[in-house]
């Protein structure tokens, strides 16, 4: 199934560039031309740069023939969503206001794919600052499913993981502020990793909803994600709620803890709203854990009916202060029309963001009014300590929850014109944001109409190298993951 380079897994790929039977050279050179045949199609990329990521693989080559060998993501190219600070590259987040922004320094991450030797490889396409659910809100015009052309990535991560689907990248990077790795994981039938809060640095991450976002991997198997975790995760000293915790092996894990596990099916995560063939895979892959000894219960998250109101109050809350930055004075896009400040500020917002945006920074100037500071914001806040409260007491009787990652496959391009059906699409995945709790998103199936469907998984705080061993039993047992879109 996966003949060429693009299609391998970092495990795969790293043993054949150890063995010689490939060179980062190559590898880079197959990508590079896999994006150069399917992305007029796919639209994943904002932009890219042959040279310097030939120029990183001739690098690695070199290393690796002194016996440097950085780690198993040397001279594998990795794609990094277009919210992830790179030097001297383009940083949009699929923004008119960033368009021609250029980064003057590394995120955190960046740096330790770096040190890791990883290719770093293209700009990827997202919802305009990480606002949406389809990649429909970018600046660029949105980017097209692999599986289904005329139908939606899923978002905000869209670019992230039609890329990796495509066979544009061996594994990408991805933000997640509720949702925004996993559900396009799920939509675009690869694995999708949000670490616990804390886990991972957002220094150099363009921030969206500070209390909510985690940058995370998407990858084609469990393993690649334990193996890009293992390089991002750790303590950094340049972001406040990074948490000084260890970082475990997380692929030896996968080899240790084989289960039985008790599994919790969180009721409210069942009921309508739910598209009936996501529905039953997600059914068969709870009777396979039961197959395979596996304690499966029933639990009860009883302030689920709030998590989307209250991720709306707190991440607009959130962004409509994160986004003032954006005034046309010292980066960004200037209008070349005002008169005074005032009007420079208002004109260079008004032309810069894009409708969505507009509307999170209304909406989260709201909340945060004095006034109205005690009903919308303060409240929520005090629901979201419901929330993380329902998950803590659920994982005293299981180890991990399984849900749908989303209600829905793959829409169609233009299908949810209305805010809150679009809303809609993270009702399973924002509760693991507002909780702070690992969530991973793994193929379980397609529809009749050949559309992927993914599986979520929700851990327990810091657990995640708990949690990738349940995701990684599953995905041996079946071969969703190795099925790749004819494009
Ligand atoms: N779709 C959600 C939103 O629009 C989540 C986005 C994200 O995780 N960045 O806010």
């Amino acid at each position: 199934m996966r003949s060429e380079p693009f299609f391998h897994t970092i495990a795969e790929l790293a043993a054949l560039l150890d063995a010689g039977k490939l060179s980062s050279v190559e590898l880079t050179k197959a990508v590079v031309a896999r994006t150069k045949a399917v992305d007029a199609r796919v639209k994943a990329f904002n932009s890219y740069d042959e040279d310097d990521a030939l120029a990183q693989a001739a690098a690695s080559d070199a290393r690796r023939s002194t016996g440097q060998v950085r780690g198993l993501l040397e001279g594998i190219p990795v794609g990094l969503k277009d919210v992830i600070s790179v030097a001297n590259q383009p940083l949009t987040a699929s923004s008119r206001m960033l368009a021609n922004f250029i980064s003057p320094y590394d995120a955190t991450v960046t740096q330790r794919l770096k040190r890791a030797g990883a290719v770093l490889w293209g700009r990827l396409n997202l919802d305009e600052f990480a606002m949406g659910s389809s990649t429909e809100n970018s600046a660029f015009g949105p980017t097209h499913n692999p599986w289904d052309l005329s139908r939606v990535p899923g978002g905000s991560s869209g670019g992230s993981a039609a890329a990796l689907a495509a066979g544009e990248a061996v594994a990408t990077l991805g933000s997640d502020t509720g949702g925004s790795i996993r559900q396009p994981a799920a939509l675009c039938g690869v694995v999708g990793l949000k670490p616990s809060y804390g886990l991972v640095s957002r220094y150099g991450l363009i921030a969206f909803a500070s209390s909510l976002d985690q940058i995370g991997p998407l990858t084609r198997t469990v393993e690649d994600a334990s193996i890009m975790l293992g390089v991002i995760a750790g303590h950094d000293p340049f972001d406040s709620t990074s948490c000084q915790t260890e970082v475990p092996d997380y692929r030896a894990a996968l080899a240790e803890k084989r289960g039985p596990w008790r599994i919790g099916i969180p009721q409210e995560y069942f009921g309508e709203g739910l598209d009936p063939e996501v529905g039953a895979a997600v059914e068969q892959a709870i009777a396979f854990y039961r197959s395979r000894q596996c304690v499966i219960k029933e639990v009860s998250l009883p302030h689920t009916q709030y998590c989307l109101d209250t991720y709306y109050i707190i991440a607009t809350a959130e962004a409509s202060s994160n986004l003032a930055r954006y005034d046309g004075i010292r980066y960004g896009h200037r209008t070349a029309e005002a008169v005074d400040v005032g009007e420079l500020y208002c004109k260079s917002r008004a032309e810069g963001f894009g409708a969505e945006v507009k509307r999170r920074i209304i909406l989260g100037t709201y909340v945060l009014s004095s006034g109205y500071y005690d009903a919308y914001y303060l409240r929520a806040q005090k629901v979201r300590t419901l929330i993380r409260r329902d998950f803590l007491n659920a994982y005293q009787d299981v180890d991990a929850l399984l849900t749908p990652t989303s209600p829905v496959p793959a829409f169609t391009l233009g299908e949810k014109t209305n805010p809150l059906a679009m809303y809609l699409c993270d009702i399973y995945t924002i509760g693991a944001n507002l909780a702070g709790l690992p969530a991973i998103s793994v193929p379980c199936g397609f529809t009749g109409g050949g559309l992927p469907i993914g599986l979520q998984l929700i851990g327990q705080p810091f657990r995640e190298a708990e949690l990738l061993p349940i995701a990684h039993c599953y995905e041996q047992a079946h071969d969703w993951h190795t099925a790749h879109p004819k494009l």
